[in-house]
């Protein structure tokens, strides 16, 4: 019988039924410490006081109006975000992909408004993410994701990473912006060189062209800073952001300078569910969390602490780890053994991870973790490791 839940994902044969900070519990009982955050989402872990009351007092008082009326959280949280960023002003969406969706719709319709209609591409990097409708494939460029669903959009050119001639040589009169991921998620972690990317902003500056970093996985702390291009000294033009500005609540926002986003006129762009109350209550309160003077420093200081341990993990079996890599709590261990089965073994030892392109396994805790919690998951991936090696033990002999 074909599945009644569509089956597009290998899921794993475990369901939650409650969480607790960094802690998920299983039907059968069983608890779980999750270091995937439900993919980089949960940033302040399960059920956080605050965000439930945030939640449940909208709940009771109005879920949704549409975008025919103001809608006041959607105001609050566009200034605040507007004070704490480069940017002047922000379209609210449902995820990470609506939020790209509305940053390429944006790019081209600067230009279009510009007088360079002609100015439609946009530029992005091999193993890049940017979500799973028509035109976030093109913009990804993974072969895998794009095949069987017809011509791969218009509009979208693919080139390797990390080589500013390259990328000057790939603009051409018809590109209208670049796009980059600060650090690639999905594609296996992959930090891109701060130079890189502030040679991007000087080629967008000098050619004429937006420059759109998406920060729906590296945005709201999660690499210690509130957004990663702060650690650059550059800004970009437009930024999607998603994942855990919502804390778990389905909420994205395309971000944007006020120049850049000039074309976005009344009529040019809409969400039904967009930026709605329940989601604006959230949010508000997941940015309250994080701007508390002593959270960020929490986070770089954690971050810290589990890179050391991660250096002594992987010199302690360097037969399943081949590197670590990324910035703050965004990680990725590079394996030896396939990834897909050492998720599989860190899940037999209680420990939730997630698996990245490039064989990487991708460590994406909840940014409220403490050195116990750091020590925990060290003896579960330890355990994991031990298993594959005993496993090659008995190949070998
Ligand atoms: C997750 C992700 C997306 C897509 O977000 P969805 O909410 O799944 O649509 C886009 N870009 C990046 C960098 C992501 O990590």
């Amino acid at each position: 019988m074909f599945p009644s839940v569509l089956p597009t994902y290998n899921r794993a044969d475990v369901a939650f039924v409650r969480g607790e900070g960094p802690y998920l519990f299983a039907e059968d009982g069983r608890r779980y410490l999750d270091f995937g955050a439900g993919i980089a989402v949960n940033a302040f872990g399960h059920a956080h006081p605050k965000l439930v009351a945030a939640l449940t007092e909208q709940a009771g008082k109005l879920w949704h109006t549409s975008n025919l009326y103001r809608v006041p959280g959607q105001e609050s949280l566009s200034k605040r975000l507007a004070e704490l960023t480069f940017a002047d002003t922000a379209f609210f969406t449902n995820s990470g992909v609506e939020a790209c969706e509305c940053a390429f719709k944006m790019a081209r319709r600067y230009q279009f408004v510009s007088g360079h209609p002609e100015k439609f591409r946009i530029l992005c990097f091999e193993g890049a993410f940017h979500g799973r409708t028509l035109a976030a494939i093109a913009a990804g460029g993974n072969a895998k994701y794009l095949e069987g669903f017809g011509p791969r959009m218009e509009g979208f050119d693919t080139i390797a990473a990390g080589d500013l001639k390259a990328v000057e040589a790939a603009v051409t009169p018809q590109t209208a912006a670049i796009m980059v991921e600060p650090i690639q998620g999905e594609g296996g972690i992959r930090v891109m060189a701060p130079d890189f990317l502030r040679g991007l902003r000087a080629i967008c500056d000098r050619r004429g062209l937006i420059l759109i970093f998406d920060e729906v996985a590296t945005g709201v702390g999660r690499t210690g800073k509130l957004f990663a291009y702060e650690w650059l000294g550059v800004a970009p033009d437009i930024m999607p952001i998603a994942k855990a500005i919502g804390g778990g609540y389905p909420i994205g926002a395309c971000l944007a300078t006020a120049e850049a986003a000039k074309g976005m006129t009344p009529g040019t762009h809409g969400s039904t569910y967009g930026g709605n109350p329940l989601g604006m209550a959230v949010a508000n309160a997941v940015l309250d969390l994080v701007q508390a003077p002593e959270f960020l420093p929490h986070v770089q200081a954690i971050a810290n602490y589990l890179g050391q341990q991660l250096g002594r993990l992987l010199a302690d079996h360097p037969t399943v780890f081949e590197e670590a890599r990324g910035q703050g709590l965004m990680l990725g261990l590079k394996l030896r053994v396939p990834n897909t089965e050492f998720v599989a073994a860190a899940r037999k030892e209680g420990l939730l991870v997630v698996g990245a392109g490039d064989n990487v396994v991708r460590l994406l805790p909840p940014l409220i973790i403490e050195e116990a919690e750091v020590r925990e998951a060290m003896a579960m991936l330890s355990a994991a490791a031990k298993s594959f090696e005993a496993k090659k033990k008995i190949e070998a002999a």
